[in-house]
Formats: C-alpha cells, sequence, structure tokens
C-alpha cells in the first residue's frame, strides 16, 4: 500500500480537486491512503479570524470567517455535492456552526488559548478530508473518511505538539488496516492530532508531511508520495531562485539536512520515521503528475555533482557568550544549556569551546530573559541581522574540491566559513543579511547553472 497526501496548494479549488482525483484514480491498486491539508490557505485565514477574534475586532474575525464560509460551499458546489447529498450539506453546515461558536468563545475570551486556536484551526483539514472524500465518492471511488484525532496521539504542546509514536503507530495500524483489507481508500486529515485525553492539537507548520510520513510507517507503506506545488525538492528556494532546477535524489540524511538548515520544503520532523524504516518518501508536483520528481530513500546514485542544494535562514542573531572567570568551563556550559532549556529557546547552531559558546537563532525565538539571566555568569555580545547560506550535499565537508571552490564566495570581511559542523552533509556560511542574495546568486549559479 502507498500514502498519498496532498496539500493545501494542491487543493485549492474544484479545478485542483478534480486534479488530485484524476491522480489517486489510477493507484487504486497500489491501497492509498490519503492524507489531506486543508485548502488552500483555510489554516492561515483560520488563524487570522481567531486573532481578529481576540483582538475584539469582530468585523474582521467575521468577513474572514465568511470568507472562509463562501470558498468551502462554492467549491462544494462547483462540485457537485450540495445538490444530492442531503448528508453532506448538513456536514458541511455543522462544522462552520462549530468555527462560528469557536469565534465566539475566542471573542468573549479576549484571548486565543493555544488549544482553541488547535480547535479551531483544526476545521480546515476535516472541511478538505469531508469535500476531497464526498467528491471521490460521486466519481466512484469507495471511501471511508477517517478523524485523524482517532489515531494520531500527541503530547499537549498545543500549536507544535509532538505524536507520541509507539502511541499511534498501534492505533493508526488498528484504525486503518481494516479499511484497507476492504478495498476501501481511507481519507484522513493531516496536520490534527489529538490529546491523551481527547483534546485536539496541531503538529506546527507543514505538519500534514509529518502525519503522512507516520501513516506511512506506521502502516509499512511501500512508498510515501507528498504532492505539492513544486516540481520536488528544488536547489534553491525558487521564489530566489528563478533558474532553480529539481533535485531527482536525495539521501535521508540530505534531505534531513536541508530542512534542518532551512528548507521549507518539508516538515523537519518527517525524514527520521521514514529512515528507520526504510521507506522512500516522494515529493511530485501535482500539476505535472509525469514528472518524476524527487525520490528521498537511502540510496547513493552517481551524480556528478555532489551538491544538491543551497538554502538560507535569515533573521539571525549570534550569541557569543563568554564565562565570566569564576566559573568552571562544566558549569558554564551547564548553565546555559539549563537556561536554554528552561526558556525553550532553540538555537539554529551551536559553537563551543572551553570558555565560550555560540549560539546563532533566529529572532523570533530569542527572549530578554536569556541575557537578563545568563549575564550573572558571562558576558553575552549580540549581533542582528545575519544570516546563513548552506551547501547540501553528500559527505560535503569531507570533498576538498568544493570546499576551495566555496572559499572564492567571501565577500566580505564579515563572512565566516564551516560555522556548523554537526554534519558531514552540510557546510554552512554565517553573512550580513544584506549580503545574502547576490551571494546566494552567484553561487547557484557557479554550483547548478554552468554545469552540464
Ligand atoms: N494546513 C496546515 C498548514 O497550512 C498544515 C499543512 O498544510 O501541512 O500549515
Ligand atoms: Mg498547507
Amino acid at each position: 500500500m502507498i500514502v498519498m497526501k496532498f496539500g493545501g496548494s494542491s487543493l485549492k479549488d474544484s479545478e485542483s480537486i478534480r486534479n488530485v482525483a484524476q491522480i489517486i484514480k489510477p493507484k487504486l491498486s497500489l491501497q492509498p491512503v490519503i492524507v489531506a491539508s486543508a485548502l488552500g490557505k483555510t489554516t492561515r485565514n483560520l488563524l487570522n479570524s481567531s486573532l481578529a477574534a481576540s483582538m475584539q475586532n469582530q468585523t474582521d474575525s467575521q468577513n474572514i470567517y465568511e470568507t472562509v464560509k463562501v470558498y468551502h460551499f462554492n467549491i462544494a458546489e462547483e462540485l457537485g455535492l450540495l445538490k444530492t447529498n442531503v448528508q453532506f450539506k448538513k456536514d458541511l453546515s455543522a462544522y462552520f456552526s462549530e468555527i462560528e461558536s469557536n469565534l465566539q468563545k475566542i471573542q468573549s475570551d479576549k484571548n486565543l488559548s493555544p488549544k482553541l486556536q488547535d480547535a479551531t484551526l483544526s476545521y480546515g483539514e476535516l472541511l478538505s478530508t469531508l469535500i476531497l472524500s464526498a467528491y471521490l465518492e460521486v466519481i466512484g471511488i469507495n471511501t471511508k473518511l477517517l478523524d485523524a484525532r482517532d489515531c494520531i496521539i500527541t503530547d499537549e504542546h498545543f500549536t507544535h505538539s509532538t505524536p507520541l509514536e509507539s502511541e499511534s503507530f498501534g492505533k493508526i495500524e488498528r484504525y486503518l488496516r481494516p479499511v484497507i483489507n476492504e478495498d476501501k481508500v481511507a481519507i484522513i486529515q493531516g496536520f490534527i492530532g489529538s490529546t491523551q485525553s481527547g483534546d485536539t492539537t496541531t503538529l506546527g507548520f507543514e505538519g500534514s508531511d509529518f502525519s503522512a510520513v507516520l501513516i506511512g510507517v506506521a502502516l509499512k507503506a511501500d512508498e510515501v508520495q507528498i504532492w505539492k506545488d513544486v516540481p520536488g525538492v528544488m536547489s534553491a528556494d525558487p521564489a530566489k531562485i528563478p533558474k532553480a532546477i529539481p533535485v531527482e535524489n536525495m539521501t535521508y540524511a540530505e534531505a534531513a539536512e536541508l530542512s534542518r538548515c532551512g528548507a521549507q520544503v518539508l516538515h523537519p520532523s518527517t525524514i527520521r520515521p521514514a529512515s528507520d524504516l526504510n521507506i522512500p518518501v516522494k515529493i511530485f508536483n501535482s500539476r505535472q503528475p509525469d514528472f518524476r520528481g524527487t525520490t528521498i530513500d537511502n540510496q547513493m546514485t552517481e551524480m556528478s555533482n555532489s551538491i544538491k542544494s543551497v538554502t538560507c535562514r535569515k533573521n539571525l542573531i549570534i550569541l557569543q557568550i563568554s564565562a565570566k572567570q569564576s566559573l568552571s568551563e562544566f558549569d558554564f556550559s551547564a548553565q546555559v544549556f539549563v537556561i536554554l532549556r528552561d526558556l525553550e529557546i532553540s538555537p539554529e547552531i551551536i559553537e563551543g569551546s572551553d570558555k565560550k559558546i555560540i549560539l546563532i537563532l533566529n529572532k523570533s525565538e530569542f527572549k530578554e530573559e536569556f541575557i537578563n539571566q545568563i549575564t550573572q555568569w558571562a558576558d553575552v555580545d549580540i549581533e542582528e541581522s545575519k544570516a546563513t547560506i548552506s551547501l547540501i550535499g553528500h559527505m560535503i565537508r569531507t570533498k576538498q574540491s568544493v570546499l576551495n571552490k566555496i572559499q572564492k564566495y567571501k565577500i566580505s570581511q564579515s563572512m565566516q566559513f564551516d560555522v556548523d559542523k554537526t554534519s558531514e552533509h552540510s557546510y554552512t556560511i554565517l553573512l550580513n543579511e544584506s549580503d545574502i542574495d547576490r551571494t546566494l546568486k552567484k553561487m547557484h549559479y557557479d554550483l547548478f547553472e554552468t554545469m552540464t
């Protein structure tokens, strides 16, 4: 069996939903389980409507809500689902009443609690799967609509919860296997789950990819297909580098590095579970379904260019933390890590030497409280508006010819090479944010566009 996950951009209007159905149809003999994201930008809209409600901005909240409602009803209408299917229409309306009462609750609380945020955002996926499954039925595909909250069990970190894998795996198997055995196409929501005590949670950015991989691993699927609106993993972000090219093959380790180093192509946690069971993850383009896409597995292929992709992170802050004289080396690092843990700050990069620790973190992770606490033990130097560029490729840090090439990009004194030594498969340069665009363009040109 296989898992097919469709993202919001592949399900953004009635035409793209029809297209997705045509992608699923020829795969029926492979016993697909379908995982879906919310339609188009629904998650974002539900969040904006909730935020407006929490700020007592009822007009905005109501307008956004109405837009989401009309959008879903229009799509359902265009797919021919409203005329004949009475139960479907009832279910659709019921979901919208529930969203509305959540928004009223947020408004009267004058606050958007993480728990209520998750409960409200979950309707994006509940609605999309309701529509997709009803449409697949109409075109003659036998489906079974499931609720991810019955099998994806997570911790209680609302808005960015982590699935409890062993707990979820058993439930997924027990819940989905009978449906597959009956030769029905199971349709299930990505992104959402439930705590042990039954509260709805969400898995954070691109969480649906993570859901799809977990389901694939639990069911020991032959492969997990992630359908997006890009041709696969690219050699760079095509929004910045229009000449970016699709990557045909990556190892799990390369893909994990790529997402750790800033590429937003996959949820960072998706790769490890797939790699544990060696289940291939394939990224396909729903607008070009016959294109080969990107395969992520553990096979090495002959590639003349060992660099797969260049990626960057922006909005970084560097904290150089130097121990005060009186502190032992051990106490010093222990203090730094304890404070990081207590304040739930996760740096992108940590570099350490005996009396100095360098933390590179996204501005959104920065908390003044960290400085207040750490200055009891250490002196801190802060630099802002920093960025990194990382090159990703198998064993790239051991390839001298590549490294020699990279050194010539030193266009400013402040640029530092090889700032992150955690993986052999990535090589990271730290630079000023203002230098990033031209450096990235030049690197991509030399490394990918002049190759024959
Ligand atoms: N719908 C959610 C989002 O937009 C989850 C996902 O698409 O993966 O982030
Ligand atoms: Mg999405």
